[in-house]
């Protein structure tokens, strides 16, 4: 019988399963959706395989297990070119170093997942005194020790009213275009936008080895632009932006777009105190990347500390 229950199949609650069960401790992960990944999600098109999410894995610091998965071939460490966009000037940036997984970087969630005992399609709706209750009311188990590896704002709606854990957070959209052109735009394979009224980033998708597919790209929009684009049809959403980068290079045929709506946590990144993630009394531990810094090394790195506190507990009922 499992001992801990994870919410969320992203890297952080994977990370986090996968180590516990070297350590012996028995875990199920509950996740809300059909694909494992979160943020890290993949999307088959006729076009190709999508990363809708991360399109790399940034990392200051590589964590010691990145050199093995490197020398098994799972991870590629690659160099970028990059520009920045401000005020209608386009300026050449350093080269930028990104991680990935080929075909696509939910590879790396997959790999984690291997051998995992994982709850597909099903939302957590309550977390009270280590017992899970989904959203059809349904009794999911009794846990001594749970990890909350939500986004924070899902997270959050998850803490029991008794929780001595504060999260203090707010949703912002951040939508992604994907695109597909007939030949690829004469950029850099990353450009940064400062200033810009819709775009933050776009990313050459297919200048990334492995890919199966070419001059794809994700273009990353602005919460605001987003915002204002709330409830209209892709086609709508799509004309401004075309226009727009029309404005900063020249355009080859669209054959194909599509648009991913993301929900993301807006403000700082937060680097939260190893106290403020853990409740002894209510035996929960909180994990992912906005209470470590963000993004997938933010993700990585908060699975290190709930995995020590896990197995402390653990130790401690024996
Ligand atoms: C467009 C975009 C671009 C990005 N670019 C980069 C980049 O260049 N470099 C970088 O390092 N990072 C980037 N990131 C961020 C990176 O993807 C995330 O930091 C990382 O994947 C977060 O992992 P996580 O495990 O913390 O959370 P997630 O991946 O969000 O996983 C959380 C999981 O919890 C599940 N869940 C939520 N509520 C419940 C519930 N009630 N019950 C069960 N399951 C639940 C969700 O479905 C999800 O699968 C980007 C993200 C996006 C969206």
């Amino acid at each position: 019988m499992s001992q801990v229950a994870l919410i969320g199949a992203g890297v952080a609650g994977l990370l986090c399963a996968r180590d516990l069960n070297r350590l012996g401790i028995a875990c199920t992960v509950f996740e809300k959706s059909r694909g494992l990944g979160g943020r890290l999600a993949r999307r088959q098109h006729a076009w190709g395989e999508l990363d809708i999410g991360a399109p790399f894995l940034t990392v200051q610091t590589p964590p010691p297990e990145w050199g093995q998965l490197e020398e098994q071939g799972l991870l590629v460490a690659r160099r970028f070119s990059a520009c920045r966009w401000q005020d209608g000037a386009v300026q050449t940036l350093p080269d930028q170093q990104h991680y990935l997984v080929a075909p696509s970087n939910n590879g790396l969630c997959h790999y984690l997942a291997e051998g995992l005992d994982i709850r597909r399609a099903c939302r957590v709706a309550s977390v009270e005194g280590g017992k899970l209750i989904d959203e059809h009311q349904q009794f999911l188990g009794d846990f001594a020790g749970v990890v909350l590896a939500a986004p924070a704002p899902q997270s959050q709606a998850l803490l029991p009213a008794a929780s001595s854990l504060n999260i203090d957070c707010h949703w912002q959209p951040g939508w992604t275009l994907l695109l597909q052109f007939d030949a690829p735009l004469d950029l850099p394979d990353i450009v940064e936008f400062v200033g810009h009224p819709l775009f933050q980033r776009l990313v050459h998708l297919s200048s990334l080895p492995g890919r199966d597919h070419r001059a794809c790209y994700s273009l990353q929009l602005l919460p605001a632009a987003c915002e204002a684009l709330q409830g209209k049809v892709l086609e709508a959403t799509l004309l401004p932006c075309l226009e727009a980068l029309g404005q900063l290079v020249h355009l080859p045929v669209l054959l194909h777009c599509d648009r991913q709506r993301w929900q993301l946590v807006s403000g700082q990144r937060m680097q939260m105190p190893d106290a403020a993630r853990i409740d002894e009394k209510q035996r929960i531990v909180l994990a992912g990347d906005w209470c470590s810094g963000g993004g997938v090394e933010g993700a990585w790195h908060s699975a290190g500390l709930a995995v020590a506190q896990l197995s402390q507990w653990q130790s401690a009922c024996h």
